[in-house]
């Protein structure tokens, strides 16, 4: 799967082009290539090609994938965290991209305070009203924010969002443009130390409009390792 390398390096120099010709510097954005259905022998040569972040989504996948990789890589989590999952996820995944409502925060955080550790983790919001998206909307996030980032042993990084499943751009980029503004006005509720820095928005279809638009993250699976069976 050498093409699979070349596929991440082109993303990545598109994505450099682009923050550069909109006054970003790249060096702030993630290309996280997301890994999930994928065996580690596939994902090698991607790893080879300088990347150390990968996504996953599914957990009797994914942990026995990490314990054969390399030490070096981050791993991200970014599908549906059923909460008799969390104790599985915790000191595993460098960032959770999926934290869908007050509830999951709530049993992330005691889990994590259980084992001692900090969990770092991104609040999924369902920026286009889709009812097959998960994540409790912009108002709905407002309501439970200070709640959500006074718990213990859970530090809130940023926000997450899938973009609406339409082919129009300029709908996806309100959408992803809502993110910035929610987290823009979060952040207003948040001393200095704690301000968020993350937006993960952007997938194989949507990754420039998102780094347009101010993603810190961007999530390509097909994009780098081909469609999904
Ligand atoms: C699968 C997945 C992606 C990657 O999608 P592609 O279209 O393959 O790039 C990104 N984000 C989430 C949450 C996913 O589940």
């Amino acid at each position: 799967m050498i093409q699979a390398a070349d596929n991440y390096s082109n993303i990545r120099q598109e994505i450099d082009r682009c923050a550069k010709k909109h006054g970003r510097d790249p060096k702030e954005i993630l290309l996280l290539a997301i890994s999930k259905t994928h065996p580690w022998g596939r994902i090698e040569p991607v790893y080879g090609a300088g990347c150390r972040a990968f996504g996953e989504s599914k957990m009797q996948e994914a942990l026995p994938k990490i314990a054969e990789a390399p030490q070096d890589i981050s791993w991200h989590w970014i599908g549906t965290l059923q909460k008799n999952k969390v104790r599985k996820a915790i000191g595993v995944f460098a960032l959770i991209h999926s934290v869908e409502d007050l509830a999951l925060a709530q049993k992330i955080s005691e889990c994590s305070k259980e084992k001692g550790v900090e969990t770092h983790v991104l609040l999924e919001v369902n920026t286009s009203g889709e009812a097959t998206k998960h994540g409790l909307k912009e108002e709905e996030w407002q309501e439970v924010f200070q709640e959500v980032v006074a718990l213990p042993n859970l530090v809130v990084e940023g926000l997450m969002t899938l973009g609406p499943h339409v082919s129009d751009s300029e709908v996806i980029r309100a959408s992803f443009r809502s993110l910035r503004m929610l987290k823009e006005a979060l952040n207003g509720l948040l001393p200095k130390e704690k301000q968020m820095h993350h937006l993960s928005m952007g997938m194989s279809g949507d990754y420039l409009i998102a780094v347009e638009e101010g993603a810190t993250i961007v999530r390509v699976g097909a994009g780098i390792f081909g469609m999904r069976r």
